[in-house]
């Protein structure tokens, strides 16, 4: 059972045509034909690009807005992310349905008394809270990113969003870190605040100029909008109906 998914403004679609647009979203040829595979994008910042020298671009522009890779990839390598609002512009609960063996296993809880997985007493376990980032993992490529958050971090950017003192999350001269460790039980994150003027002596990486940051800004998910829609009542029929075959 494949998954539906698309990203941007569209809303509302059904599940089997927005899994359909999902995967031209994410063509690996590199092009971005609409408006929902601009998450990825990279912005050329700094000033030191000569003419001609776009051979490098190429590639890491391809390979950003290629391969349906619009998520956040945190590693053990701690990473300098700007947030670029102060709040998720999708929260959502996933069932995780491990009979599903084709496609991810993840599927979008409804949210609602009548979602059909919820009524046959399925749990919504996994939780994600998703943000627009600018990544700066490159530092001379920041690419736009959403990153899915899970309960833990997500309890932490709401406090510092509410801290008067330490937010808003998108406060012009704040940055934040980010990186995984493989503890023995689970994955650990670990979030760190960090200010615009410690970026370069600390990370070695150059704030966002006010050109880059407009530009991403421009190309943000509205409050609202569906990182992956949920499927409908025919696609949840059909797991209800592998769950019960299991059973
Ligand atoms: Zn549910």
């Amino acid at each position: 059972m494949p998954e539906s998914r698309t990203y941007g403004r569209r809303r509302a679609l059904p599940a089997r045509k927005a899994e359909q647009e999902g995967f031209d979203a994410g063509r690996s040829d590199g092009t971005v034909t609409r408006r929902e595979a601009i998450t990825g994008r990279v912005v050329k910042t700094g000033s030191g690009a000569a003419q001609g020298a776009g051979w490098d671009d190429v590639d890491k522009v391809a390979s950003a807005a290629g391969g349906g890779d619009l998520y956040l990839k945190v590693t053990e390598n701690r990473m300098v992310i700007k947030i670029l609002a102060d709040g998720p512009f999708d929260v959502f609960a996933s069932h995780w349905i491990d009979e599903i063996e084709e496609g991810s296993k993840s599927v979008r809880c409804w949210g609602t008394p009548d979602c059909p997985l919820c009524a046959i007493g399925d749990k919504a376990k996994r939780f994600s809270a998703c943000f627009d980032v600018v990544s700066l993992e490159d530092p001379e490529f920041p690419v736009l990113k959403v990153w899915d958050v899970g309960i833990k971090i997500a309890r932490q950017l709401k406090e510092i969003a509410a801290d008067a003192k330490r937010g808003p999350l998108n406060r012009p001269d704040l940055y934040f870190t980010i990186r995984k460790e493989q503890k023995k039980k689970a994955v650990e994150y670990t979030l760190e605040r960090v200010k615009e003027r410690d970026l370069e002596e600390e990370y070695g990486v150059a704030p966002l100029d006010d050109e880059a940051l407009k530009q991403f800004l421009a190309e943000c998910h509205n409050y609202g909008d569906r990182v992956k829609e949920p499927l409908d009542e025919e696609g949840m029929e059909e797991i209800v109906q592998l769950l019960m075959d299991d059973a």
